[in-house]
């Protein structure tokens, strides 16, 4: 079973313990599949950050326990995409 719930008003990520939202007081929902909760920004036309190879880019936005938000936009082609998330993997974050 996740550890993680949401909350069905705001949309908060919460633990599976916490029936009721801390932010707004609403019910909380158990998390729905993970994949609906990771987030990818995805180009057609891009130049991988890391090997300068052009062509589709991803990023990774959001997933559990990761958010890039704030951080300056790294576009990775597929390859170096796959080594970011196992990089991303190893500190512990399960994407
Ligand atoms: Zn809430
Ligand atoms: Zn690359």
């Amino acid at each position: 079973m996740s550890e993680y719930g949401v909350c069905t008003k705001c949309g908060l990520t919460v633990f599976a313990i916490q029936e009721i939202c801390p932010s707004c007081g609403a019910e909380t929902a158990p998390e729905p599949d993970s994949s609906l909760i990771e987030e990818w920004h995805e180009k057609r036309e891009g130049v991988c950050c890391d090997c300068m190879a052009k062509g589709r880019v991803r990023r990774l936005v959001k997933a559990k326990g990761y958010n890039a938000r704030t951080r300056i936009p790294e576009f990775r082609c597929v390859t170096c995409s796959d080594k970011k998330l196992a990089e991303i993997r190893a500190r512990g974050v399960p994407v």
